[in-house]
């Protein structure tokens, strides 16, 4: 005997009821939907276009807009900014009452960025860039916020993907392989956008040290290139001051310092 998981509810009808032929049908008619789904999300049919529902509604495409292509790693920040938000009970900033930290400048930062409102330019977005898929998204008062880390394993690509990426990169992909790739890159994000939040992300709460407010301050030029330079950022060299392009290259030193 096969118990699935749902079909309770009938057998205690049919109990209740006391006609099992009657049941019995009932339970035939609603038996049905259960295993086309079965069959649907067996073939990853129903992931697929659940997930391309989300692909097409506004604010994803305004992420895909921003960042030029959709991809795994866009659905990623796209979950993580739509979570965070939502745990937080917070809209989009629009100055810059959140502030984000994301561990990767990987493509998923420009969809926290479109989402959250939390931007390079307003200086709440800090990026921290250890090459993981961790978000934490925080009320820039309280400091108290939402840590979004990567479930290990959640998210991996196979053989086949993986080997038509490194085609794609040296530039020997045939047009064949740039559409199989295109359609199992389409595939990971739609798996990414469809998949349950608890089985993509590990999610804890964090307090975070507030970073401090976008400061504006006069530029003054470089004492080598002339170029102005956000003063708190010359770097002070025997009398002279020098932006950090010129410190870098060495110019200082050349001036016999
Ligand atoms: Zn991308
Ligand atoms: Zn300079």
């Amino acid at each position: 005997m096969v118990v699935i998981k749902g079909m309770k509810p009938l057998s205690k009808q049919q109990g209740q009821d006391g006609h099992e032929g009657k049941s019995f049908q009932k339970e035939r008619i609603l038996t049905w939907p259960f295993f086309v789904r079965l069959f649907r999300r067996f073939f990853f049919l129903e992931d697929v276009m659940k997930g391309r529902e989300i692909l097409s509604n506004e604010d994803f495409k305004k992420c895909a807009d921003f960042h030029g292509h959709t991809c795994p790693g866009l659905a990623i920040g796209y979950r993580a900014a739509k979570a965070g938000l939502e745990r937080l009970g917070k809209g989009r900033a629009t100055d810059e009452e959140l502030a984000a930290v994301i561990e990767t400048d990987a493509c998923g930062a420009d969809a926290v960025q479109v989402l959250t409102g939390c931007t390079v330019g307003k200086g709440n977005l800090i990026i921290k860039d250890h090459g993981k898929h961790v978000i934490t998204l925080f009320g820039r008062e309280s400091g108290e916020g939402i840590r979004m880390s990567m479930i290990p394993g959640t998210f991996s690509i196979n053989e086949r993907h993986r080997e038509l990426i490194e085609k794609i990169t040296d530039d020997t992909a045939t047009q064949d392989e740039r559409s199989e790739f295109e359609e199992l890159h389409l595939q990971r994000t739609c798996e990414v956008l469809e998949k349950p939040l608890e089985e993509l992300f590990r999610i804890e709460a964090a307090s975070i040290q507030i970073p401090a407010k976008a400061r504006i301050e006069p530029s003054i030029p470089c004492d080598h290139c002339k170029e102005p330079t956000m003063s708190s950022k010359l770097i002070g060299k025997g009398g002279e001051r020098f932006c950090g392009e010129c410190a870098e290259r060495g110019e200082c030193a050349e001036r016999g310092e």
